[in-house]
């Protein structure tokens, strides 16, 4: 099959660089940048360290409102899909690359496959959620990292097309962390000790778009009982520069504030913190899969296996809440740790339920599948 994949963001290009791989082995991928990430920090670094392949076509779309930036992809989409006349339309996760790729795709009757399907948080606030919602109702194939996310599916009567294959990033977590563990270097490059600090990232629209929300962010910063290394989103950063905040955060004592980090760097300082505080989604897998406690800055997550499993607490931003979690965890860890995306091959299963679906599409079109 020829396949026009869409990405555009950070997260994007690393699920991408587990899955373009073993894609290309038996398809054909047209690689397409939206440019929603476009600078070095969120992007560039992560096609050279993860040996992602160059994008195709690059878009070069950014900025404006969420609404505004899908349309202008949506619209720089239709000719290249009309161009290239694929056969399948693969999109990740939940940004506005994700909506732009399934809106376009389905206008031009393109399969849509959606890699991350059925993830939820219930939360219609986040446009991430809306974005989810949206783009798994135009998808021909569904695949979901848990089981969880396709129980999400059913109750919302979606089966046809859904297939749990475990999580691609987690492929990559998994490839890369045993190494992470044990580079010291990087620690120390941040003037940092192994089991010494904390890690923290902080960048969902809900905590920092809003200058109160930012305000409380910083002070619970402020309460935490460790140093702490926090590399900056440029949105965060961003924000915090207009409501005069990004100061008071560059004075708290013990405070490592960086740059957005290279995958490899920032593995190697999740790996070996003593607790990890975040806002992601991505960043809650991953320290669930390196074995080390999280505490999500949201009342709500997608990954609600990892809460349940008690390695990961939500506590908003109230600084009491985040440190009686991190106190809970120092009083004792939790006993298990189950597999709970994967055995790191999800991106194997991703391209056997795409050839599936190529079966099926040659099917329907009367070619001979042999
Ligand atoms: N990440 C990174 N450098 C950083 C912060 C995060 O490489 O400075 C990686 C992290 O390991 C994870 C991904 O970026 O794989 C998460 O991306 P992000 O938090 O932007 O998105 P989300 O997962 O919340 O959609």
């Amino acid at each position: 099959m020829k396949i026009v994949t869409v990405v555009g963001n950070r997260p994007q290009f690393i699920k991408a660089a587990a899955l373009s791989g073993p894609l290309r082995e038996r398809h054909v991928e047209v690689l397409v940048h939206t440019g929603q990430h476009h600078d070095d920090e969120l992007s560039r670094v992560f096609f050279t360290e993860l040996g992602l392949a160059r994008p195709d076509r690059e878009l070069g779309i950014a900025g404006g409102s969420n609404e505004s930036q899908t349309e202008r992809m949506v619209a720089a989409l239709a000719p290249l899909l009309a161009e290239v006349a694929p056969d399948a339309a693969l999109v990740y996760g939940d940004t506005n690359s994700t909506l732009a790729g399934a809106l376009a795709a389905e206008a031009a009757l393109v399969p849509v496959v959606h890699v991350e399907a059925g993830m939820r948080s219930f939360d219609t606030a986040m446009p991430e959620e809306v974005n989810r919602v949206a783009v798994d109702r135009r998808s021909a194939l569904l695949l979901c990292p848990s089981e969880t996310a396709a129980a999400n599916l059913r109750a919302e009567g979606i089966v046809d097309g859904v297939r749990v294959v475990g999580d691609v990033m987690v492929d990559v977590a998994m490839r890369r962390q045993p190494a992470a563990r044990a580079d010291t270097a990087a620690t120390a490059a941040r003037g940092v000790a192994p089991g010494g600090y904390l890690l923290l990232t902080a960048h969902r629209a809900g905590n920092v778009d809003d200058a109160n929300r930012l305000r409380r962010l910083v002070e619970l910063i402020e309460s935490l009982p460790l140093r702490v290394v926090l590399p900056l989103h440029p949105r965060t950063r961003a924000r915090l520069t207009d409501a005069g905040l990004l100061e008071r955060l560059e004075e708290i004592a013990g405070i490592v504030l960086t740059e957005p980090l290279g995958y490899a760097e920032f593995t190697a300082l999740l790996c070996q913190a003593r607790a990890v505080l975040t806002d992601s989604g991505g960043v809650q897998k991953e320290a669930y899969l390196a074995g080390v406690p999280c505490v999500t800055l949201r009342e709500n997550t997608e990954w609600v296996e990892t809460v349940e499993a008690g390695w990961n607490t939500l506590v908003g931003l109230d600084p009491s809440r985040a440190l009686a979690a991190l106190r809970a965890y120092e009083a004792a860890r939790p006993g298990s740790h189950p597999d709970l995306y994967g055995d790191g091959h999800a991106a194997e299963r991703c391209v056997e339920a795409i050839d599936e679906l190529a079966h099926g599409l040659r099917s329907e079109s009367g070619v001979s599948a042999a």
